[in-house]
């Protein structure tokens, strides 16, 4: 018998919703890449349930205890007493979200005795301590591509909702106006401008393709190439440095991975590589950035915006300057938890697990960590290292303090 501790993000303020907004929730057929959707050997939810909140449990309920496993899901991840820490010490598998994630830090993993591995209910474990999974040994594994199409679509909205100013237009109808110069004093077109993404891999190769019918001018910074075809079919221009594609971009999407190569890569020393002007848009990792450089960017309009749904750490205190900076489209972490994309992680979690319990390799492609070193995709993507440090911060977020 195993015990799976399962840390979820809580359930709407209103309950557990009774029925949904749509009867379905259409998937696509396979990956573009050709890796295939998740192909657990069953599922106990219908696709469009809500299963990443605490109520959801990803699904996963029935299969682990008619297995004879144990399951505790809980919100409470940080801060002196929470559950998790609690349920740590016997644990043999945490699985958590990114948009709640729980940090596994060297002192939990230390501290989790029995811990086998480390599951990550989404794309980027960066919540984890890979050196630390590495030394003890702990299996980390993330459900690959379940949700990059999705984040792909939350850049789009990003990029255009900042360039056309929609956010503070849609303000001014809620207020009763109709002040259309106040509305179109900060609005462009996005045809004509130069736009360029950090990292061309699932996500940042579908933001470039997304956005080639606009008419824009294309850029990408990536440690390898993509294949000449697809660079002339998109006409790409490629960029070896951040310097030299900040120089001549209007926009910049980042879609790189968080560990310690990156973390911080946007500072006050990079900002200053901007076009006067640009936006910049993450819905990568809260920490490719630094906090408060980009609001001293947005104060001083070196920025005109900026937008994304990724923040450090998670929840993000109550005070946290980015809720309030100007020229924002900041959302809670939600790009790649959409109803759509749950129905996918939930499956490829419970495949996971499946294979886990069931002595059979767990696909390549979900790997980080195996065996002591990076493995599978982790193997491409992350570096050693660790980059969970200040997570403890997370424990500020107080959620009563917010009305329905
Ligand atoms: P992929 O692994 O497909 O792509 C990551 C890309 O980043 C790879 O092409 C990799 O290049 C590149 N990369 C890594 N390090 C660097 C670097 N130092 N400089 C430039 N490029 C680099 O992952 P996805 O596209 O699916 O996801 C990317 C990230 O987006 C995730 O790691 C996660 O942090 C975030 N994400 C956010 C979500 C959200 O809900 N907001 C949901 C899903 C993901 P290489 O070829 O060299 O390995």
């Amino acid at each position: 018998m195993a015990k799976v501790v399962c840390v979820l993000y809580d359930d709407p303020v209103t309950g557990y919703p009774p029925k949904y907004a749509r009867d379905d929730c259409p998937q696509p057929a396979i990956y573009p890449d050709g890796q295939t959707l998740p192909t657990p050997k069953g599922i106990d939810f219908k696709p469009g349930e809500l299963l990443g909140c605490v109520s959801g449990e990803l699904g996963l309920r029935k299969y682990l205890e008619s297995n004879g496993h144990k399951l505790v899901v809980t919100s409470s991840k940080d801060g002196a007493g929470s559950v998790l820490d609690r349920e740590l010490p016997d644990a043999d598998i945490v699985i958590s979200q990114p948009f709640w994630p729980a940090y596994m830090t060297a002192e939990r993993i230390a501290k989790a005795k029995n811990l086998k591995m480390i599951v990550t209910a989404g794309i980027g474990s960066d919540h984890t301590d890979l050196q630390a999974a590495m030394e003890r040994n702990v299996t980390v594994a993330e459900v690959t591509y379940c949700n990059s199409h999705a984040v792909a679509e939350h850049v789009m909205m990003s990029i255009l909702a900042l360039v056309r100013n929609y956010l503070p237009s849609n303000d001014w109808v809620k207020r009763g106006g109709w002040n259309i110069a106040d509305c179109v004093s900060r609005s462009y077109d996005l045809e004509a401008m130069n736009v360029g993404t950090v990292a061309a891999g699932r996500i940042g190769l579908r933001v470039l393709r997304l956005l080639h019918p606009f008419g824009t001018k294309l850029h990408y910074m990536d440690r390898y190439r993509l294949p000449e075809a697809v660079e002339k079919e998109l006409n790409l221009t490629h960029h070896t440095s951040l310097e030299s594609l900040a120089k001549v971009c209007d926009v910049v999407t980042l879609n790189c991975p968080l560990h310690p190569e990156t973390e911080n890569m946007i500072n006050e020393k990079s900002l200053k590589w901007f076009k006067r002007g640009a936006y910049l848009v993450n819905t990568a990792r809260g920490k490719l950035c630094d906090r408060d450089a980009i609001v001293r960017a947005l104060e001083s309009g070196q920025l005109a915006g900026y937008a994304g749904d990724v923040w450090f750490p998670q929840p993000a205190p109550n005070d946290h300057p980015w809720r309030t900076m100007p020229h924002h489209g900041m959302t809670p972490h939600i790009s790649g938890t959409s109803l759509s994309a749950q129905a996918r992680y939930a499956a490829g979690t419970r495949e996971i697990l499946e294979c886990f319990f069931e002595n059979r390799p767990i696909r390549d492609e979900y790997l980080i960590v195996q065996g002591g070193k990076l493995a599978g995709v982790g193997a491409h993507s992350y570096s050693k290292g660790n980059a969970t440090g200040g997570s403890a911060e997370a424990a500020q977020f107080k959620r009563e303090k917010i009305k329905a």
